[in-house]
């Protein structure tokens, strides 16, 4: 057997309407490797593998389970791959609690070797300014465990419930808004009498029409435990509309199985939120992941926290938008970092935003500029950020901006009314 092409499952070859635009932006031996039942596994992959895990196959490494078996969770897992910095080492060596140190194989790949200030490195492995807290900032700034009628559901908006599944992610991401909660050692517990608690209050409520599974991260649960829950959502009748929000299709995209892919689609209408840092994460494998999901009927909308030093140009950013696109993923959400403890380092000033929306919008595709929002500290809820547009009025008509920063006139019948 060829142990560069992994069969995750004993199936059939992808439908032949599998990812067209994705395989027109890989080589040929990438499409290749996708006529087979396999997953594919980039010429870094390999190699990174034969090098930091030389007794795993190229199955083994496409299996989701053996990556977060074989996790980077400590200073000595970080070490054997990266030249740490004496902050990073000293940060990981201070750490406690909640939000530990956790990396996937697959997406260690992707981290620099020896540049701690490549932006992946810098959203996955400690430093000192975790550590320095600042006014303002807060272990839970958005307020959710105020809203939680019961443990591990957040109930702000009358029609929408956010259903805290898990506390596990594959990957810790360093500004993660739920970093009190998430990998162990806070105070949070996650359990199937939870779950059932959580469907009970859903169950009893109406007006609940659509339902976020979030966490930690669904996906790293297992096929048949989110089928349990998909199933009993998907019962009450008054759900019309089930989200998961993950990162498992870009750090752990092997977890997007065929197996998977069918159980999910068995439950629609089902939507999913992808959460993406860089265009450094849209790899062959993450085209593969995204393409199932999307094969499946998903639709795929993305999610990005603006970071500074990390994504937060004009040029990373409508990289990463256009390669959404092609991956059949619609950006989506582009949020102001939340102020959670020890986020400093990580927060950009709001016109950082606002500037590379104004970039993107009318310079690109429409479908390439998300909305940017801050997520209202407190419980406030979304509260969008637009570049200024609207610049006045001159009569009955509105002065507008365009992308150009040129004046233009639209005959506004509210203005002509109030003007009359
Ligand atoms: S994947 Fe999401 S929930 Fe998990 S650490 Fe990253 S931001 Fe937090």
């Amino acid at each position: 057997m060829d142990h560069e092409r992994e069969a995750d499952e004993a199936e059939p070859p992808p439908a032949a309407s599998a990812a067209t635009l994705t395989r027109a932006a890989f080589p040929a031996t990438v499409r290749e490797r996708e006529r087979t039942a396999g997953f594919p596994q980039s010429a870094r992959s390999r190699a990174f593998r034969r090098c930091h895990f030389p007794d795993a196959t190229a199955q083994e490494w496409n299996d989701w389970r053996w990556q977060l078996r074989n996790r980077i969770r400590d200073l000595a897992g970080l070490e054997r791959i990266f030249r740490l910095s004496a902050d990073e080492r000293a940060a990981v060596q201070r750490h406690r609690g909640p939000l530990p140190v956790g990396i996937t194989p697959y997406y260690a790949s992707l981290l620099s070797a020896g540049d701690a200030m490549q932006p992946l490195r810098r959203t996955h492995i400690p430093v000192g300014g975790e550590y320095l807290h600042l006014p303002g900032e807060a272990d839970d700034p958005l307020g959710e465990d105020h809203d939680a009628p019961v443990p591990g559901l957040v109930h702000r908006y009358p029609d929408r419930v956010l259903f805290l599944t898990t506390g596990f992610c594959s990957t810790y991401c360093r500004y993660c808004t739920r970093s009190r909660m998430v990998g162990g050692g806070g105070e949070y517990t996650f359990s199937l009498d939870q779950w059932q608690r959580a469907i009970d209050y859903i169950a009893a409520r109406p007006a609940i029409r659509d339902v976020l599974l979030s966490g930690g991260d669904p996906l790293t649960i297992a096929t048949d435990k989110l089928e349990w829950l998909l199933a009993r959502l998907r019962a009450i009748r008054h759900v019309e509309f089930l989200r998961i929000g993950t990162k498992a299709p870009l750090v752990l995209p092997q977890r997007v199985t065929r197996d998977l892919a069918r159980m999910l689609r068995r439950y629609h209408p089902l939507w999913m939120s992808v959460h993406v840092t860089h265009p450094d994460e849209l790899t062959e494998e993450a085209a593969e992941s995204t393409a199932r999901l999307a094969d499946a009927g998903i639709p795929l909308g993305s999610q990005t926290v603006l970071l500074r030093g990390i994504n937060d140009d004009t040029d990373t950013m409508r990289r990463m938008m256009h390669r959404l696109l092609q991956l059949r993923v619609k950006p989506y959400y582009l949020y102001q970092c939340d102020p959670i403890t020890g986020s400093a380092h990580f927060r950009t000033p709001v016109a950082t935003g606002l500037r590379i929306i104004a970039a993107l919008r009318g310079h690109t595709s429409g479908y390439a500029v998300p909305h940017f929002v801050i997520d209202a500290p407190g419980g406030g809820g979304k509260v969008p950020l637009l570049p200024e547009t609207v610049v006045g009025r001159d009569g009955a008509d509105l002065l507008l901006r365009n992308f150009e920063g040129r004046i233009y006139r639209y005959p506004d019948p509210e203005g002509a009314c109030a003007s009359a």
